[in-house]
């Protein structure tokens, strides 16, 4: 279960079924489609590439739909790769050369592009120009090549990796924030209508709740509850449905997991409610630092769960209410 609540890609997700394709279609994130819907608006009117955009954010709140979506208002071709699957700057040239005049060329996890590569990306995003450096020693020569006007737009979960200059080539910066209850209701109901299984509007709240903030969970829940629906033979997923099949699937009513109760359990436990340092939980429960620090703690933190202070993570009064346990006499939180 705990793959069952992480908001990265999973290969048996299955998206692509659910997936919006217009800005009309795409539920929440209200300031960034206005914001997208302007720009795209005046691309189309003057007939000239779209700025490029970069899309910050958690894993599964939609860059990556988002990305598709622009290209498909523009009208242009969507072309998409990854930081870590250019490994060197040819690659990424190929890449670029083969874009007609005002394509989408997707980077995803941009924040993963190697230095060299990045090197070249500057005057391609700039000047529309690759400067290559082509053979080695004094036979090296370096070659200017003209690209066609395109729209770069990438996507990453840690803007704070990105180099200065990298940012500031990006005329639309677009931040997504979590989804509220009320919107991923509305995704959780489409999400339905397109599986074709009825939902009540308090199954859709059920499953919603426990979400996580995050489209990409909203939908792989919507799933496993409509396996068990229909092994039950009920044509419409109701909150009892939705409850009992998420409770078996170890998804708690907050939306958290085993994981995020043994981390939340072992701060109160074993370490008075903190402050603690996220170095000693993650050796505590055998993970990476990355996986706490990107994975479990984003949600806790949003939630009101745990803080994030100077001397440590520290568990809120909210967190030992959830876990039904008492808490400590702490000196000074
Ligand atoms: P990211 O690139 O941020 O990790 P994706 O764009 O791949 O996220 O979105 C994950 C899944 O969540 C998509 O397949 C899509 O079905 C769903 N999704 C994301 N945002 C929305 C939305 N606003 N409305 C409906 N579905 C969404």
């Amino acid at each position: 279960s705990k793959a069952l609540l992480t908001p990265e890609r999973r290969m048996d997700d299955a998206e692509a079924s659910i997936r919006p394709l217009s800005l009309a279609d795409f539920t929440g994130q209200k300031a960034a489609r206005a914001n997208l819907q302007v720009f795209i608006d005046a691309a189309k009117k003057t007939g000239q590439a779209l700025d490029h955009v970069l899309f910050v954010g958690p894993p599964g709140l939609g860059k990556t739909t988002l990305a598709q979506i622009v290209a498909r208002e523009l009208g242009v071709n969507f072309r998409s790769t990854s930081g870590p699957v250019i490994a060197k700057a040819g690659d990424l040239a190929a890449q670029l050369t083969n874009l007609d005049e005002r394509d989408v060329l997707f980077i995803d996890e941009i924040h993963r592009l190697n230095p060299a590569v990045e090197e070249i990306l500057y005057p391609a995003m700039e000047d529309y120009q690759l400067d290559l450096i082509i053979g080695e020693g004094p036979a090296a020569r370096s070659v200017k090549i003209e690209l066609p006007k395109f729209t770069l737009v990438a996507a990453t979960t840690r803007a704070g990796l990105l180099t200065t200059p990298l940012r500031d080539r990006f005329g639309i910066p677009v931040r997504l924030e979590f989804y509220d209850i009320d919107e991923l209701e509305l995704i959780v109901s489409r999400g339905a209508r397109v599986l074709g299984i009825g939902m009540a509007p308090d199954g859709a709240n059920e499953i919603a709740k426990r979400a996580r903030g995050t489209p990409r969970i909203a939908g792989r829940l919507l799933r496993r509850v409509r396996d068990f629906a229909i092994v039950e033979d009920a044509p419409t997923i109701t909150r009892a449905i939705a409850d009992r099949a998420l409770r078996l699937l170890d998804v708690d009513p907050a939306g958290l997991d085993t994981m995020d109760r043994k981390y939340l359990t072992l701060i109160a436990q074993s370490f008075n409610g903190g402050p603690v340092g996220v170095e000693t939980i993650a050796a505590a429960l055998s993970e990476p630092r990355d996986a706490i620090e990107e994975i479990i703690e984003p949600y806790l933190i949003q939630k009101g769960f745990v803080q994030r202070t100077p001397r440590g993570r520290v568990l809120t009064a909210h967190a030992f209410r959830h876990l039904g346990l008492p808490e400590p006499n702490r000196e000074s939180t």
